[in-house]
């Protein structure tokens, strides 16, 4: 008989946080009667970012290269599968460009690689010692540690690459920033949970 493939979770966007990057008047001017019902319908794919106006192109452009990526669950059979915690450069990232904190599981940091790639984003990507967790199992085992990141600046001579010490954490790892911010010294932002959203909260805090 054949055994069922479980699958994890990637966390892929809710209308609800992506109606938070749109102007949130509820004009209707896209055909809908909120932006959250907009936002509804760009997932379902019944319409597309650029029919609300007062959405600016660029963000819209992002918007719709992440609504057609692939957003498939991860099969278990590759948990835990790690890569070296060293900083990944994607797009030619300067020293004004954003350092974002990662765990060291492969599919996570192939798939924020991807979103980041797919959106034309600048960014220092740093995977961290998280022993192969995911960054939400991690936060859970207490394995998203501020010294392993603190560890993977020093190692990687980060501040060195970047005009100011901030650092973008995932928001699945939020509880973790006080703790982080008194180690490293660092200014921490706390990101989205969905990694997908990356690239239009880095373009809604340039
Ligand atoms: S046109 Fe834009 S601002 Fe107006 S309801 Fe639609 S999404 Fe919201």
């Amino acid at each position: 008989m054949a055994v069922e493939q479980e699958m994890a979770d990637v966390h892929p966007p809710e209308a609800e946080d992506i109606s938070e990057f749109l102007p949130e008047t509820d004009c209707g001017n896209c055909g809908y009667t909120s932006c959250l019902e907009f936002a509804e319908a760009v997932l379902e794919e019944e319409t597309n970012p650029h029919k609300c106006p007062d959405l600016d192109r660029e963000f819209a452009d992002v918007f719709a290269v992440i609504v057609e990526m692939n957003k498939d669950p991860i099969p278990y059979n590759l948990m835990m599968e790690q890569v070296p915690c060293e900083l990944i450069e994607i797009n030619g990232p300067d020293k004004d460009s954003p350092v974002l904190i990662t765990c060291n599981f492969q599919e996570t940091v192939r798939i924020m690689k991807e979103i980041l790639e797919a959106t034309s984003t600048e960014a220092f990507l740093l995977p961290t010692h998280t022993h192969g967790y995911s960054v939400d199992n991690a936060v859970h085992e207490t394995m998203f540690k501020a010294m392993e990141i603190w560890k993977a600046i020093k190692d990687n001579a980060v501040e060195a690459r970047v005009e100011r010490p901030t650092m973008i954490i995932p928001g699945l790892a939020e509880k973790e920033r006080n703790s982080i911010r008194q180690l490293t010294r660092w200014e921490v932002v706390v990101g989205p949970v969905s990694g997908f959203l990356l690239p239009l909260f880095i373009l809604n805090n340039k």
